[in-house]
């Protein structure tokens, strides 16, 4: 009997098979990655235009997080928050440190990230501003996303991702994105908080108009109502800066972080901010057997160490900068837009063009990887370890894919 190896059909077949159908990803196998770059089970090689989402701001297999996480794995990786281990301490500290925060509350994904600060928000309505039980409100975009849980998703906007998932949680009210006024007129005395991303990955990198999260600030401190910014894609050097919001020269009260947090080695979430806020948890209110853990300690400050060098906010700005210059020179041939900030970016395929699906998959045969968002829009987000050169290369694809409409 002669061995045949797998091909790319039959591991498709295989997920097909055994793999719950929540998702539709392009017809690739990756096999081994390292930086920018993905090689399939066929020994192709791809460039990664997306980077798991921002999840791998600091490319595949970054050797300083591989080593940090080598490192950990031989000495413990896992003892409950029953016990303290030694990461922990100080991967807040460093984090704390690095994120300019009194505290951190370290959780595993983005979702549970944002449900700790929806839970912290509504505990601080109730025993610091005076809300009346159970009446606490937060003001949610619309447009937003942020994560998938029964209460995240009663708050989004989204019909596919909240039809036949209810009954839904109350007590979220969504404005639309961008607009001050709208927020305005929402705020109540039973506002807790205002939620929102700097910019909206999911809803296709819209970046809100100039100003506007600086007067959510504004509103949340004349209404005493704490500003969450989830930070959880825009954050951690993707936008050119640690956070989106310091664009504007803003703070949040608290922040939520993951994706990048963990070095696209395992799932690392926090949420950090001010400890008058993040210290109305109490023991036994809030927890995760896995946050927190020994591996995603070692791994998340290895993160920071590499964020607090500031060479990847300074090469997601420069690099960004000529992303844009270039994603713009498309405008008018196949491209109807070009938003985002740093090297994020979403182009906004021109109308009688190619779906966002088809652009994807003809860019893939071309060896660049790209996911669309919604019909019609390609999200660009690569590693912040990419060349020049290399997104030269795939902006050349987009312009081969998109051209002639
Ligand atoms: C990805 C994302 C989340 C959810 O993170 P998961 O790790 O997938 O649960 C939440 N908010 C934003 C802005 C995101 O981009």
């Amino acid at each position: 009997m002669t061995a045949v190896a797998p091909t790319t059909a039959d591991f498709i077949e295989l997920d097909e098979r055994w793999s719950t159908h929540n998702y539709h990803p392009l017809p690739v196998v990756i096999a081994e990655a390292e930086g920018a770059w993905v090689t399939d089970v066929r020994g192709q090689r791809y460039l990664d235009f997306l980077a798991g989402y921002s999840a791998l701001n600091f490319g595949h297999r970054h050797p300083a997080l591989v080593a940090a996480a080598v490192e950990q794995l031989g000495r413990v990786t896992l003892t409950s928050r029953a016990f303290h281990h030694d990461q922990l301490g100080l991967f807040c500290r460093e984090l704390a440190e690095l994120t300019g925060t009194d505290l951190v509350l370290p959780m595993n994904s983005g979702a549970e990230a944002v449900e700790s600060a929806v839970k912290i928000a509504r505990k601080w309505a109730y025993q610091v501003k005076g809300v009346p039980q159970d009446t606490a409100q937060i003001i949610v975009a619309g447009s937003n996303f942020h994560g998938r849980t029964t209460t995240i998703v009663s708050f989004s906007t989204d019909e596919v991702a909240r039809a036949d998932f209810g009954p839904f949680t109350p007590g979220f009210t969504a404005v639309k994105y961008g607009d001050v006024e709208a927020v305005a007129a929402a705020i109540t005395d039973r506002t807790a908080a205002i939620l929102v991303e700097p910019v909206q990955g999911e809803a296709g990198v819209v970046v809100p108009p100039a100003g506007y999260l600086r007067e959510l600030r504004r509103l949340c401190d004349e209404n005493n109502v704490l500003l969450v910014a989830d930070e959880i894609q825009s954050g951690l050097a993707r936008t050119g800066t640690l956070f989106a919001l310091d664009h504007e020269g803003v703070r949040a009260d608290l922040y939520t972080l993951g994706k990048a947090l963990g070095g696209g080695i395992l799932p690392v979430s926090a949420v950090v901010g001010r400890g008058d806020v993040l210290g109305v948890l109490k023991p036994g209110e809030h927890g995760s057997t896995f946050g927190g853990n020994p591996l995603a300690c070692a791994v998340g400050r290895a993160v920071v160490r590499l964020l607090a060098t500031g060479e990847y906010q300074e090469r997601s700005r420069v690099l960004g900068e000529h992303l844009h210059r270039s994603l713009n020179e498309l405008v008018g041939r196949g491209v109807a837009e070009v938003r985002g900030r740093g090297l994020w970016a979403g182009v906004e395929i021109a109308p009688g063009g190619p779906s966002g699906r088809a652009a994807s998959e003809a860019m893939m045969a071309r060896g660049v990887l790209c996911k669309e968002t919604h019909e019609t829009t390609l999200r660009v987000a690569p590693p912040l370890v990419i060349t020049e050169a290399e997104v030269d290369r795939g902006v050349e694809v987009i312009a081969e894919v998109v051209a002639g409409h």
